[in-house]
């Protein structure tokens, strides 16, 4: 077991786990490419003395590159990276292929499924740009990674081209290079066959003139080089087309001056290959053993914990998993507050939701979606592996104390929860109300994918959920009430969760049901449109006098106020006149300030006003004043229903958007604006919109205040009688505190800016 650290005092030092994404220039490859360009700065291509020795830092980086990789008689040029290599590889094997074309067959190009990125695009671009139009396949793989043999033998004869991969960069699996090469050369003599060796360089043992490999490119960045220099490897009896012409450097097949810098240090990387340097790489058998202690940590701080790949078929300096439960994003976010450096993913797709690598091995959607790799290089150290296990554990803990994971032996430090937590999945909503002096709660549009965290949550807070209420039928998500409400089993609802027995209560003369939640009610008023049995629900002070006047805290109104949008009315179940009239309605009972509440929240909104939402959207500002009778909004909102659907054309949208969402421009701090700002801290309130983990995990100390998005709601309404106090907030990247900072423009408050970049760009 690891013993967990104290909360650090110090700021912790980094923990670089993305070695697959890139890696650092080690000092000893940094100093070699620094000494290139203050010393032997030579252009190898002249003839001085000065050129001569730039030359020969040239030919020795060339010689050990072919020692290294076992080219044999082959050929290796530099290039700028693995994806020049993969251009020139597949450039050179298309442009061959093309004099030989028979026009009364049909033929194709090959890759293996899980490849990196730039090899289907590459393939599509250049059997496009040459015109050979053969058919590009992917070749599958199994659950294990391995690519299909059998579809190899039998699509094989018909390619002009396959590529394959030697180890995958978001798993490590490594594929069977001699079985491959039996296969693709019983099928097929001719065709060209490229091995991305990318990730294979330091981690395998390659001998690629004993293969009928044609081409391997190879990436300088991915083994302690510079980003911007890369080798690959040419049969000498493979086809070849220079991708760069000109003045006829590297013997005229890859034209440009050399990146000198570049090279040193790659020269450099090769000698402590070749074991010329001992010491500096660390044994495989070592490795191995550290992606052990690595996962042993994983598993000790997340039980839970799936791994996404096998060891016994992956290199051993890559471990990817997901924790049931939680987003990439989510652990992202943890790590990175605690200096850990991970990725989700492949880095270069970042941006994609799910892992195309994992989705090809067949893993479940929530196992891909949620993936994260970590990744070492052989450079790695015991005490590096040492204080990442420490530092993972010590993560988790924080995950703990946020009530995000059970845990029974932490009782005394975990933050008490108090008001209004917003939950999102995706554009949708739930909304949990907690009242910390009754230790009681309800839970609003209770989302399915929230019912694990929700349940650790209750049971890690002590407290009693009063009702699990949905505001309408969901049309595009299920209810998770019934997983939910065991503990309320006895308690009579209807179809929506509402207890049948509840009391009621006379507002403007008009009956209505409600219940107690601690010193609060939740009045409940139909508000049919969006669908039949759409309602909303006002949490709201208690009524003593049928003549008071409400006092509306949070308005839950499901789908008939959106953000930007009004609720979609061309379900079968919905009416765009009733919509009209519950509308009307609803502003008379919560007036035009009290937080809307709804159950999706497509645009990173988090929660809107009647009159902020008057402002921008002009048809519910002719309903709420008057302006439009009910049969002419029936006709425009009809005709604004036609067709929703979202951009992916999938989903379905509950509202579609009415504006063009803009945002408000938010006021931007630099270092220099709040080092100013720093000096007159009376005046200003700094807020840390992380959440509490991460906050917990490290922060600045002059930002005091936590206020994690999910609670962001809650404070606009604790401060809403106090719009003119100037707030500056920051996050990890300053994403969240801009999204934070224009909701909080839009709804009044006057004076709020944010740090430009977060935490990420500013150190203090
Ligand atoms: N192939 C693989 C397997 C990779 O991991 C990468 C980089 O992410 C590349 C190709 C592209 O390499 P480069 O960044 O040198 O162009």
């Amino acid at each position: 077991m690891i013993n967990l650290p104290a909360t650090p005092k110090q700021p912790l030092s980094l923990i670089y786990l993305d070695a697959n994404a890139t890696t650092q220039v080690l000092p000893q490859a940094a100093a070699a490419a620094l000494s290139t360009m203050e010393t032997l700065f030579g252009n190898p291509s002249s003839g001085h003395v000065t050129g001569l020795q730039a030359k020969q830092i040239i030919d020795e980086t060339r010689q050990q590159a072919q020692t290294i990789i076992g080219a044999g008689n082959g050929k290796v040029i530099f290039t700028s990276g693995a994806t020049e290599g993969i251009q020139t590889a597949i450039l050179s094997a298309l442009q061959h292929a093309k004099t030989t074309l028979d026009s009364s067959k049909k033929y194709c190009l090959l890759y293996g499924a899980t490849e990196h990125k730039a090899v289907p695009e590459s393939l599509k671009h250049w059997n496009k740009i040459l015109e050979i139009n053969a058919e590009i396949k992917a070749i599958p793989v199994n659950e294990l990674g391995q690519l299909d043999i059998n579809f190899i033998a039998k699509e094989v004869p018909d390619a002009l081209m396959i590529c394959t991969m030697a180890v995958n960069n978001e798993t490590g699996v490594y594929q069977d290079i001699n079985l491959l090469d039996q296969t693709i050369r019983a099928n097929n003599k001719n065709t060209a066959w490229m091995v991305d060796c990318v990730q294979a360089l330091g981690k395998t043992d390659l001998n690629l003139a004993k293969t009928s490999i044609d081409y391997a490119p190879f990436s300088g960045h991915k083994l302690y080089a510079p980003k911007g220099v890369g080798f690959m490897y040419i049969k000498e009896t493979s086809p070849f087309t220079p991708f760069i012409a000109g003045g006829g450097q590297e013997s005229g097949l890859r034209s440009g001056t050399e990146n000198l810098p570049g090279l040193a240090a790659l020269n450099v990387i090769f000698s402590m290959l070749n074991k010329a340097t001992k010491n500096t790489f660390t044994a495989l058998k070592t490795l191995h053993l550290f992606r052990q202690q690595i996962a042993t940590a994983l598993t000790q701080a997340f039980p839970e914990i799936v791994f996404n790949h096998s060891f016994e078929n992956s290199v051993p300096t890559t471990i990817n998993f997901t924790i049931p439960g939680f987003s990439s994003k989510e652990i992202m976010d943890l790590f990175d507050a605690a200096n850990i450096r991970v990725s989700s993913g492949a880095a270069c797709s970042s941006k994609v939701t799910g892992s195309f690598v994992l989705d090809a091995m067949g893993l479940p959607n929530w196992q891909s979606e949620s993936a994260i790799r970590m990744s070492f290089g052989p450079a790695m150290t015991q005490p590096q592996i040492d204080e990442a296990c420490t530092r993972i554990v010590f993560a988790a803990q924080a995950l703990k104390q946020s009530c995000l994971t059970v845990n029974t032996s932490i009782t005394a430090d975990k933050t008490e929860l108090e008001g209004l937590l917003q939950f999102k999945v995706g554009g949708s909503c739930s909304w949990l109300y907690v009242d910390k002096r009754t230790k009681s709660a309800i839970f609003i549009d209770p989302l399915p994918e929230l019912t694990g965290r929700l349940q650790t949550l209750l049971t890690c807070q002590g407290l009693n959920l009063v009702a699990v209420i949905d505001t309408h039928g969901h049309g595009d998500h299920l209810s998770c009430r019934a997983q939910l409400t065991d503990d309320l089993a006895q308690q009579q609802t209807d179809m929506l969760g509402w207890p049948v027995h509840s009391k009621t209560t006379v507002i403007h003369g008009q009956h209505y049901p409600y219940i107690l939640l601690g010193d609060k009610w939740l009045v409940k008023v139909n508000t049919p449109g969006h669908t039949t049995d759409s309602t909303s629900l006002l949490l709201c002070d208690p009524i003593k006098d049928s003549t008071d006047e409400l006092v509306v805290h949070y308005t839950f109104c499901g789908d008939l106020i959106l953000m930007d949008s009004l609720g979609r009315t061309n379900f079968s179940c919905s009416s765009a006149a009733a919509m009209f009239s519950s509308l009307q309605l609803l502003k008379a009972l919560v007036g035009t300030e009290s937080l809307i509440c709804p159950s999706h929240d497509y645009n990173n909104e988090f929660t809107t006003s009647i009159s902020a939402e008057i402002s921008r959207n002009s048809l519910l500002a002719h309903v709420m004043n008057n302006e439009i009778n009910i049969e002419d909004f029936s006709v425009q909102k009809t005709l604004m229903d036609t067709d929703i659907v979202d951009q992916s054309g999938r989903k379905i949208m509950c509202g579609d958007l009415i504006g063009d969402c803009k945002k408000a421009s938010v006021r931007e701090y630099n270092s220099h604006s709040l080092a100013e700002a720093l000096k007159q801290p009376n005046n200003i309130k700094f807020i840390d919109l992380r959440e509490s983990y991460e906050y917990t995990l490290q922060h600045d100390k002059n930002f005091e205040n936590n206020v994690p998005l999910t609670q962001l709601v809650e404070f606009m309404h604790q401060h809403k009688h106090n719009k003119q106090q100037q707030l500056i907030l920051v996050c990890r990247s300053g994403g969240r505190s801009q999204l934070a900072a224009q909701t909080l423009l839009r709804l009044g408050f006057e004076n709020v800016g944010h740090l430009k970049g977060g935490y990420a760009l500013h150190q203090y």
